[in-house]
C-alpha cells in the first residue's frame, strides 16, 4: 500500500479509508488498493491528484454529454450563482425552472407536457411510479395497483424503484420490503436461444399473457427503451420498444419510459423513444440533463394525466410529493446551457459519424478470443467476454475478468468500469472523433494483448 505518490494524495487516501464507504462497493477490496482520486476534469479527460491523465470512457457513470469543464456550462452556472443558487419550487415559482420546462417539452416524444422535477434518476422512477399509481386511484379505477417490468431491469435504488428493478444482485437482500411486480423475460438477443425476431416475439408474447390474465390490476408497464442498461447494455431487438407501447395501448395501460441512462443523445436521437417512434405516458430523466454536471431529474408526463390530479382540495388528488432540491436552481442553469450546446455543436447531427466508428471497432472486436458479444446502441456498448465462445459460458463471477480488464484499460490510460464481464464503453456524447477512436483502440489492445494473460492467471 502507498506506492509512489504525493504528499496530498497520500493524505486523501488515508482519509478516504478512514472516513468513506463507497456506493456499489465492497469495501473490503476497496480498502486494501491506492484508489485513483479524481481531482480535475479537462474536455473528454480525467485527472487524478498524480497527475494521471485518462479519456472518460463511461462519461462518468453514464451522465457526461459534453465534456468536462464545458466554458459555456461553467459560465452559466456561475451566471446563476450570482442570482440565487436554490430556491424552494414548494409554493415559490423560479426562473430556470420554468425555463427549463418549457424547452424541456419543446424536445420531449409528442404527447408528453408537463415537467415534475427531482433530483435523481431513482427519484424520477420513484415519481413515475407513484402518479400512475395515484393516476388510477383518481380515476376511481383503484384495482391498478400493479407493475409490469423486465427482468434484470434497472430503474434505481430506492425502494419503489428496486420494486420494478429485476437485478437479483442488487436487490434480492430487500425483497421483504418491495411491492409485488410481474417481470417479463428480459429481451437478450446473446443469451436467447433463437433468432432476434423470436426473442422479440418471445418476450412480446410473455408480456402479452401476464396483461390477459392480470391487465385489470395493472397500473403500468414500465421499460428501458431500446437497451437494458445496468443489467449489460443489452440491446433489445428492433421493434421491441414499438410491441411495449402496442401492447400498453391494447390493454389501456399506462407506459413508462426510463430514459435515464438513455436521454440526451446516447442512442443516437436526443430520446430513445424517437428511434421506435413512441410516445410514453410518462418520461424519466436525469443523468445526462445537466451535461452531467448537477444532480437534477424530470419526470415528464402527458395532459391525460396531469389532469386526473386536477380538483378541489377536499377531493384529495393532489400529488403529494417533493423533495427539498426540486427544480434547483443551478442545476437547471446548467440544463439549459446543455440544451444550447446540443443546437451550438449540431450534437445529434454529429452522431452518426460516431456511432459508425463503434460499430465497425466492435465488428473487429468480435473477432478476438474471449469476445462473445460486442453490442451497441448509439454510443452505448457493451462487450461480453465469455471462458468460452461457442458455448457462450461465463468465466466465474468472483474470478472478476471484467474488473480486471478494465483495470488494465486504466493503466493504459482510459477510464472503463465494467457490469459484471461486461465492458462498457460509454463515452460523452459530444467525444470528438480522435478521442474515440483513442479510447476504443485502448479497449482493443486490452482484449487482445492483456486478456489472455490475466485468464492464464485466474
Ligand atoms: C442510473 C439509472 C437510474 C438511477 O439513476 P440515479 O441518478 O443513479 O438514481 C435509473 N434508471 C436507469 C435506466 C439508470 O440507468
Amino acid at each position: 500500500m502507498f506506492g509512489t505518490m504525493n504528499d496530498y494524495t497520500r493524505k486523501l487516501i488515508e482519509i478516504d479509508r478512514a472516513c468513506l464507504w463507497y456506493p456499489f462497493t465492497q469495501m473490503k477490496g476497496w480498502l486494501g488498493i491506492d484508489p485513483v482520486i479524481i481531482e480535475r476534469g479537462e474536455g473528454f479527460a480525467l485527472i487524478d491528484t498524480e497527475g494521471r491523465r485518462y479519456i472518460d470512457g463511461f462519461s462518468s457513470l453514464w451522465c457526461n454529454v459534453h465534456g468536462h469543464c464545458v466554458p459555456e456550462i461553467d459560465a452559466a452556472i456561475r451566471d446563476q450563482l450570482g442570482r440565487i443558487s436554490h430556491s424552494t419550487m414548494l409554493g415559490l415559482g423560479q426562473d430556470k425552472a420554468v425555463e427549463l420546462a418549457g424547452r424541456l417539452i419543446e424536445i420531449a416524444p409528442e404527447g408528453l407536457s408537463r415537467v415534475f422535477y427531482s433530483d435523481s434518476g431513482s427519484t424520477s422512477v420513484e415519481i413515475a411510479i407513484k402518479m400512475a399509481y395515484q393516476y388510477w386511484q383518481n380515476k376511481g379505477v383503484v384495482k391498478r395497483k400493479k407493475f409490469i417490468s423486465l427482468s434484470d431491469a434497472y430503474h434505481g435504488d430506492t425502494i419503489g424503484s428496486v420494486s420494478v428493478g429485476g437485478m437479483g444482485l442488487f436487490h434480492r437482500i430487500f425483497s421483504s420490503l418491495l411491492f409485488e411486480t410481474y417481470f417479463v423475460d428480459s429481451p437478450h438477443v446473446y443469451r436467447f436461444d433463437g433468432t432476434e425476431d423470436e426473442c422479440r416475439a418471445h418476450c412480446l408474447g410473455q408480456m402479452e399473457s401476464y396483461l390477459e390474465k392480470y391487465g385489470d390490476e395493472i397500473a403500468g408497464i414500465i421499460v428501458e427503451p431500446l437497451v437494458q442498461g445496468a443489467a449489460g447494455i443489452l440491446v433489445q431487438p428492433k421493434g421491441f420498444l414499438k410491441g411495449v407501447e402496442e401492447l400498453a395501448r391494447k390493454y389501456g395501460v399506462l407506459l413508462i419510459v426510463d430514459e435515464v441512462a438513455t436521454g440526451f443523445g446516447k442512442t443516437g436521437k436526443m430520446f430513445a423513444c424517437e428511434v421506435e417512434g413512441v410516445k410514453p405516458d410518462l418520461m424519466c430523466l436525469a443523468k445526462g440533463i445537466t451535461g452531467g454536471y448537477l444532480p437534477l431529474a424530470a419526470t415528464l408526463a402527458t395532459e391525460e394525466i396531469f389532469d386526473a390530479f386536477i380538483g378541489e382540495v377536499d377531493e384529495f388528488k393532489t400529488f403529494y410529493h417533493g423533495h427539498t432540491y426540486t427544480g434547483n436552481a443551478l442545476g437547471c442553469a446548467a440544463a439549459i446551457a446543455s440544451l444550447d450546446l446540443f443546437d451550438a455543436n449540431s450534437v445529434i447531427e454529429s452522431l452518426g459519424e460516431k456511432v459508425a466508428i463503434i460499430d465497425e471497432a466492435f465488428e473487429g472486436m468480435r473477432e478476438l478470443p474471449f469476445v462473445g458479444d460486442a453490442r451497441h446502441v448509439g454510443l452505448m456498448g457493451g462487450i461480453e467476454i465469455v471462458k468460452d465462445k461457442a458455448t457462450k459460458e461465463s468465466f466465474a463471477y468472483e474470478e472478476s475478468v471484467g474488473a480486471k480488464l478494465c483495470m488494465t484499460m486504466r493503466s493504459k490510460g482510459a477510464m472503463l468500469r465494467p457490469l459484471g464481464d461486461v465492458i462498457v464503453l460509454m463515452p460523452s456524447v459530444g467525444i470528438d472523433v480522435e478521442t474515440l477512436k483513442k479510447l476504443l483502440g485502448i479497449v482493443r489492445e486490452a482484449i487482445a494483448e492483456e486478456l489472455d494473460d490475466i485468464v492464464k492467471g485466474l
